[in-house]
């Protein structure tokens, strides 16, 4: 028996179309509201009007102007029925954000984001809700540093972040943006301009420090993972989802990574005043590479004492100058390799 249930929520009695969505194909999401073993299909009675304000699609489906027309002349309730292919969970994300957008938590730097506004991405896209689409991009962006000087107010901001973290529970990467969901996000649905801050936050991360794994349940099934169950993490070590990642990413990663690692200390000129100055000048920039090789964190390395070595004053001008340089070489850089470059 087809089971056929209303969506009282995304029900509008002053309402003049009835949209229906099938049951999620992953049951098992447990965000899932109408999981497939109870529902077949969800209705929605919802508004022509609000529909083609928003979507060219529906625009120009409903400018066909016969109710019959776009429905076949089915219809539920006596209102004008159009059966969608889409699950009833993303018709209801995409709902309830067109109607109730306050509905939806989108905080700052929330590291679950990407996640819950994919269905919404994915139908606006689909649909053309171009609206709905632009407002959530640019939601988006904004949790992503746009160039290096955004960037280090951003590690700024987690180093204030980090200090009065209780010892033991990871919780800063609860309070950051998770760069492997933003990555899948962002080449999903065309969003590059976050990828080399993305690219750049993962590029000093563990692939055993892992978001959900740090987040499961232990062995146990009841109880949080202990260090049997995963590598011990600080409270301030940061984490990922890794699994998102796909194989072109993950060679794009290493990429940056090497890029950091090497090519990026190749630059720096070595026209020292003295021979005492040109071996001070070479340990601190061989230190300066080791220490992002050990930590793999640049704004940190450039920020650190290892940055101001013991050269006479001239040289430490021009050191300085060349750690200047060093900062606005990253960027364009990045954006270079993590938009498939030569990889691909
Ligand atoms: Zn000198």
């Amino acid at each position: 028996m087809i089971l056929k249930i209303k969506d009282n929520r995304l029900w509008f009695p002053d309402g003049n179309i009835v949209l229906c969505g099938k049951p999620s194909a992953d049951s098992k999401n447990p965000k899932d509201e109408y999981p497939v073993d109870n529902v077949v299909q969800v209705h929605f009675c919802v508004h022509k009007s609000v529909l083609a304000r928003h979507s060219q699609v529906f625009r120009d489906m409903l400018d066909l102007s016969s109710s019959e027309a776009v429905t076949s002349g089915e219809s539920y309730e006596g209102l004008p029925l159009v059966d969608l292919e889409d699950s009833a969970s993303d018709l209801n994300a995409l709902l309830s954000f067109l109607y109730e957008p306050c509905s939806l938590s989108m905080k700052r730097y929330d590291p679950d984001t990407p996640l819950r506004v994919e269905p919404i991405l994915r139908m606006a896209s689909k649909y053309q809700f171009d609206g709905v689409r632009n407002a959530i991009v640019e939601r988006i962006k904004e949790d992503w540093p746009a160039n290096y000087r955004e960037w280090e107010q951003f590690e700024a901001h987690i180093d204030a972040l980090s200090r009065p973290l209780d010892v033991g529970v990871p919780v800063l990467d609860l309070l950051i943006p998770e760069p492997a969901s933003a990555i899948c996000l962002a080449r999903r649905y065309d969003i590059h301009q976050i990828l080399p801050a993305a690219f750049l936050a993962l590029s000093s991360m563990r692939i055993a420090h892992d978001y959900d794994k740090h987040r499961a349940m232990g062995d146990d099934g009841v109880n949080p993972p202990t260090t049997a169950d995963v590598d011990y993490i600080l409270p301030t070590d940061r984490t990922a989802r890794w699994s998102l990642l796909d194989g072109r990413d993950m060679r794009i990663l290493c990429r940056v990574r090497e890029y950091l690692h090497v090519d990026l200390w190749t630059s720096f000129a070595q026209n020292s005043c003295s021979a005492q100055c040109e071996a001070n000048h070479r340990s601190a920039v061989l230190s300066l590479q080791k220490m992002t090789v050990d930590f793999g964190d640049i704004y940190r390395v450039l920020e650190s004492k290892v940055a101001k070595p013991n050269l006479c004053i001239n040289c430490k001008s021009k050191f300085a100058n060349e750690l200047a340089n060093i900062r606005t070489m990253i960027w364009p850089a990045l954006v270079l390799l993590v938009n498939y470059s030569k990889l691909t």
